[in-house]
């Protein structure tokens, strides 16, 4: 029995059609998402690089990858709305998040900023989730100070010589391409010398070291340049322009910031553990740290839903969103940490991965499951969510200073 009933999203204009549209979502989740896809996803192990391809064409024929595209672009013109809910029920039905580098960022910028043979040339391969892409934006000396950024950009009759590199790149090991901040005035103050270029991983110069964070998977990469030739037609926008377009980018991502369907997975995640996992013989749901635990997370994700809902509605009525979305980006990426950490607490010693049998030469005598084996490394992946996409910190500045008037 749930602490509280399940949150219904659907507050839209027109309630019935977007019950309607859940229920086509779960039947086509039910009918299409690949065992083996649903199986990975209900137990927190990232997908391998073949699995979200096979996954991309799978929404692709459906139409559902790049939904809220414009449709001359190759989406569905999808609103904030049902957006929302196509999110929440992917969530909460087993399917994997989506690359939000390639989906999110770099085809709103194409769509947006690109020139026509730019738009041709690589639209049609990211709305059918065919080219992986990723982001380079951060360096060893430039995070949240972003225009502190040094990689250098040269420009040499119709090529840019490129020397410099980037830092926490993302799933760089499995990406084609690579969009890079790229200064290219070092006499302009910070903001104004910079260019947003269009790189090809196998270009001659770019080497890759791989770095692997605290949860033991690989996923971040250093990603170095030496003399690397870039066509100048790769260039988005206008030399020297670039900040607009990466300060655009990242409003593109703002309302799914809070993160509600990711936060609702983790939750159900978390109830099924409290009625599987025992106490002195109790369920954990019946233990009272546990269920005031649950409790006050699950009524976090109702205010951040509830607050949500606040921006979704104020972007379908056509208004600026504002600065205050920050609070959905603070608060939905504490809430996902913090279900994690009520999800280590719940399997306890059995969170931990370390196998017995191989120091003391005595079997395990935990019982060890897929979901518990990625518990401490889901616990530590979480930590980045307060970090990236800009800290914690950097948000709190941003309420501070643009909401607050401090
Ligand atoms: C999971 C994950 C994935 C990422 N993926 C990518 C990617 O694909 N591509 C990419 O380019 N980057 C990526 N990043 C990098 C991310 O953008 C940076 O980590 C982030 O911008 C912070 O920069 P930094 O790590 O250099 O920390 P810093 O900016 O050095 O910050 C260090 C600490 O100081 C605090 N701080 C900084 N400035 C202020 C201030 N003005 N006031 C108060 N406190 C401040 C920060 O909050 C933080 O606690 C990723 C990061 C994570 C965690």
């Amino acid at each position: 029995m749930p602490l509280i009933e399940p949150i219904e999203t659907a507050q839209a204009a027109d309630p019935h059609d977007l019950a309607r549209f859940r229920i086509e979502v779960r039947e086509f989740l039910s009918n299409q998402l690949p065992d083996d896809i649903r199986a990975a996803t209900r137990d927190g192990v990232p997908l391998g690089k073949p699995q979200s391809l096979r996954w991309h064409a799978i929404l692709h024929k459906r139409g559902w990858l790049v939904p809220h595209w414009p449709v001359d672009a190759g989406g569905r013109g999808w609103d904030a709305m049902q957006r929302m809910v196509f999110d929440e029920e992917m969530c909460t039905h087993g399917a994997p998040e989506l690359n939000s580098i390639m989906f999110d960022m770099i085809g709103p910028v194409l769509i947006r900023f690109g020139n026509a043979a730019q738009k041709a040339a690589f639209l049609p391969r990211i709305a059918s989730g065919t080219q992986w892409w990723c982001q380079g934006y951060s360096e060893p000396n430039a995070g949240s100070d972003l225009a502190a950024l040094s990689t250098r950009a040269v420009r040499r009759d119709n090529h840019y010589l490129v020397n410099g590199s980037k830092i926490w790149t993302s799933y760089a090991h499995h990406a084609d391409w690579i969009f890079c901040l790229v200064r290219t005035d070092v006499e302009a103050k910070a903001q104004d010398g910079i260019s947003f270029l269009l790189i090809d991983m196998k270009t001659p110069g770019i080497t890759l070291r791989p770095i692997r964070g605290i949860h033991g998977w690989e996923g971040f990469n250093q990603v170095f340049f030496d003399d690397v030739e870039v066509p100048a037609d790769n260039l988005v926008g206008t030399e020297n322009r670039g900040w607009a377009v990466a300060k655009s980018l990242l409003e593109f991502e703002r309302l799914k910031l809070a993160r509600v369907g990711e936060n609702k997975r983790r939750m159900e995640r978390v109830r099924q553990l409290g009625w599987s996992e025992t106490e002195m013989g109790v369920p954990l749901m019946h233990r009272p740290w546990f269920r005031k635990r649950f409790a006050e997370l699950q009524m976090r994700l109702m205010a951040l839903e509830a607050n949500a809902l606040r921006f979704v509605e104020r972007a379908q009525r056509g208004e600026p969103i504002g600065a205050e979305v920050s609070m959905l980006k603070l608060r939905g990426s504490q809430l996902m940490q913090l279900w994690e950490a009520l999800n280590v607490d719940a399997l306890g010693p059995a969170s931990l991965p370390f196998d017995a049998a191989a120091i003391v030469g005595k079997p395990h005598r935990l019982p060890v499951s897929a979901m518990s084996a990625t518990a401490l490394p889901r616990r530590f992946l979480s930590r980045g969510f307060t970090i990236a996409g800009g800290s914690s910190e950097v948000q709190r500045n941003i309420l501070a200073k643009q909401v607050l008037g401090l």
